[in-house]
């Protein structure tokens, strides 16, 4: 199985491709950094986040995904007043966990250990460190800076003014919650350390209703209205597209497997099969839930035959 991270080199007007062992050794390197303030991990935190990635690389396995390896030391456990500082807003969206190119970042209070919620929290984070990652290094002297311009289905161009200018983020949030729930169901609902946390989640379903309904924490539920995109987007595509698939499940899958290790082209004529504005539009598709976004969403749907989101 090939490997999903990528460094591509830059040097006096040279470009060459890293081999993926090295650029997986030098990531390692980076993210193993010590980030400032940052605070000791517990050894019980440090089990569970070697769980949750396990899990993770597990998943990828199924679709056949050698997947980065994300390591404990690149989880940077912050004072709770220095990760709001750092990534504003996150008190709004409730924010545990953020990942970016120095690896994921903790605001949990000090706790020793993950409760169920936060546990798929950092699980939705690990996911989107084991999807396909890309970076630019540029050595400019003694400095070197790294560029990540393609984490899963989003990509990141830097304009002349080193602004970023992002696409793809809506989708890729749909498809990493899509995968958050699956992690869900396959693996930590019947890990017996959350059993009492499960059990409370689910104490208004009858008996029955607990064999084939499931109430996810809300860490899983973030993106709703993304992953709803995602789905629907993909049985839009499935029916456009009868001579390629055999049914909404391949299709599904085959977005998937781009996000983990594949080259976003194809998922590209895809989409363009449904209109060639498609892509474009759904490339400008954000994460937030704000009126203006959900208002894009809404034009999307509509102009492209998908249902109302109820
Ligand atoms: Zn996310």
């Amino acid at each position: 199985m090939e490997k999903n991270i990528f460094i591509q080199k830059k040097e006096s007007g040279n470009n060459q491709i890293a081999e993926s062992d090295w650029a997986e050794r030098y990531l390692h390197g980076f993210q193993a950094r010590k980030q400032e303030h940052e605070l000791e991990k517990s050894r019980e935190l440090i089990k569970q986040i070697d769980e949750a990635i396990t899990i993770v690389q597990e998943l990828a396995n199924n679709y056949g995904v050698n997947a980065f390896r994300i390591r404990a030391e690149a989880f940077h456990p912050l004072p709770h007043e220095d990760f709001i500082k750092r990534f504003g807003g996150a008190e709004e969206f409730n924010l545990i966990a953020l990942s970016n190119k120095f690896g994921i970042f903790l605001d949990i209070n000090n706790a020793k250990r993950l409760d169920l919620n936060n546990f798929m929290s950092l699980v939705h984070e690990i996911l989107h460190t084991a999807s396909i990652q890309k970076f630019e290094l540029t050595a400019k002297g003694e400095q070197s800076h790294l560029h990540q311009y393609r984490s899963g289905f989003r990509l990141v161009n830097l304009d002349k003014e080193n602004q970023a200018n992002e696409k793809f983020i809506g989708l890729n949030e749909g498809i990493t919650q899509f995968l958050t729930k699956s992690a869900y169901v396959a693996r930590v609902k019947n890990l017996p350390k959350f059993f009492e946390a499960v059990d409370e989640l689910e104490k208004n379903l009858s008996n029955d209703d607990k064999e084939t309904k499931v109430i996810f924490p809300p860490a899983c539920r973030a993106y709703q209205w993304l992953e709803k995109l995602f789905l629907d987007l993909c049985e839009k595509i499935f029916e456009k597209n009868k001579d390629k698939f055999k049914n909404f499940d391949e299709v599904r899958s085959f977005f998937i497997k781009i996000y983990f290790n594949g080259d976003i082209n194809e998922a590209a004529k895809l989409i363009m099969t449904l209109a060639p504005g498609a892509l474009r539009e759904l490339s400008a598709i954000k994460q937030f839930n704000d009126k203006e976004s959900l208002e894009k969403i809404k034009k999307f749907r509509k102009k492209y035959g998908l249902p109302e989101d109820q």
